[in-house]
């Protein structure tokens, strides 16, 4: 029996930060997972010359600077700025919401004339507390840019009609009266040169890693899974840990007890082509209800690529069901009480810390996933 201070369930970026903080404290760390290889869904593959963001794109970017300091220890970032273009049928936007955006769509200068605009279009609605998305959008942006831009975009990547998703989704999108494309506020942005996996790879250097590796299989069935401290790899080997890092599906953790949770899941088609500029920017979101992808991503771009060739991934969203990957939790009231049911029966447990967007279901951004995971290590090791 191999004796491990921690199991980590899951070698994405939550798993491997508190790996990386564990082992560096002299900490015995397996970390498994089910997949073929590490990194989670920021997990990059280099093909033909570039790195492909196989789980989508991922672009990091934050205004804590002990987090942009952190990741820093692991790759050097370089200086791409996030500015996606919107395409609505034949016409073409600059995102986020910014004067390139209203000047365009309303052949106007001015921030004041932008807002009168704003002002008019949502003058009928008294909106004062936005109770959903598509309220919190109209009263943001007004009816043109909601129709055009937001409305068609959000129902495709969630399949839920805007007036039954909650508002705060359309607020991580800045919203400026001045001519910036910048999507992000954030202090920090870049894409780590070389691709994301190798930061995992350096997190991971310290401690035993086993791929091909299911949870459950290992604990003998799912309704094992929770007061597990011991386990069998598919290799044999059996092996123990005083506390586990689960950083999987909280409601599959617990067999589904409080009901499912709902996910959205993604699928990418990836094509290279023989040329070697496609579409001239890394991400261009497809707005409108009646094309079947939300965005086209040409993965040279984010590291300013001059290879011959390129490749792209245009981006399916879908419904989670057992069997595909899961990757937005939908943080409405219904599964957020879900949530809680399971959360409140995780706190009371000792042996383990759940994390990241799956295990905490939240929709976290590289950044406050990476903070999540020190906050533990701090509270751990206090
Ligand atoms: N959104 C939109 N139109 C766009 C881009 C985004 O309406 O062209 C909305 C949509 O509701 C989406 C949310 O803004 O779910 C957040 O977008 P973000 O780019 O942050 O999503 P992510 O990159 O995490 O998939």
């Amino acid at each position: 029996m191999k004796e491990y201070d921690y199991l980590i369930v899951g070698a994405g970026l939550y798993g491997a930060t508190f790996a990386y903080e564990a082992t560096k404290r002299g900490k015995r760390v397996l970390v498994i997972d089910r997949r073929d290889h590490i990194a989670g869904n920021i997990y990059t593959r280099q093909e033909d010359d570039i790195n492909v963001h196989v789980y989508g794109a991922h672009i990091f970017h934050t205004s804590d600077k002990r987090i942009w300091d952190y990741m820093n220890q692991f790759a050097e970032f370089n200086n791409y700025i996030n500015s996606p273009v919107a395409v609505y049928g034949d016409e073409l936007y600059n995102l986020p919401f910014n004067m390139n955006t209203f000047s365009k769509m309303w052949n106007i200068k001015t921030p004041a004339e932008a807002q009168a605009k704003i002002a008019e279009q949502i003058a009928d609605l008294n909106i004062t507390e936005p109770k959903n998305l598509e309220e919190q959008a109209l009263s943001l942006v007004g009816r043109d840019v909601y129709e055009k831009l937001i409305k068609g975009y959000t129902q495709k990547q969630w399949g839920r009609p805007c007036d039954q998703l909650p508002a705060f989704i359309i607020k991580r999108l800045p919203l400026r009266f001045t001519y910036d494309n910048n999507y992000f506020n954030d202090r920090f942005q870049g894409i780590p040169m070389g691709g994301y996996t190798q930061i995992v790879e350096k997190m991971l250097s310290g401690c035993d890693v086993v791929l091909e590796q299911d949870y459950f299989d290992m604990v003998g069935g799912v309704e094992n899974a929770p007061e597990s401290f011991e386990g069998t790899l598919s290799d044999g080997s059996k092996v123990s840990w005083k506390k586990l890092i689960f950083t999987g599906q909280i409601d599959e953790y617990y067999n589904s007890c409080y009901g499912y949770l709902e996910y959205r899941s993604v699928r990418f088609e990836t094509e290279k082509l023989e040329m070697e500029n496609y579409q001239g920017n890394a991400v261009v979101n497809y707005t409108a209800a009646n094309v079947p992808y939300t965005r086209i991503i040409e993965h040279k771009h984010f590291e300013f690529g001059k290879q011959p060739t390129t490749i792209i991934s245009r981006e399916y969203s879908s419904e989670w069901q057992p069997g595909v990957e899961p990757y937005y939790p939908v943080n409405n009231e219904k599964n957020n009480a879900v949530y809680q049911e399971y959360a409140s029966r995780a706190a009371s447990e000792k042996g383990v810390i759940f994390g990241g967007r799956l295990g905490q279901y939240k929709y976290y951004d590289m950044d406050k996933v990476v903070a999540a995971a020190l906050d533990a290590v701090s509270v751990e090791f206090s």
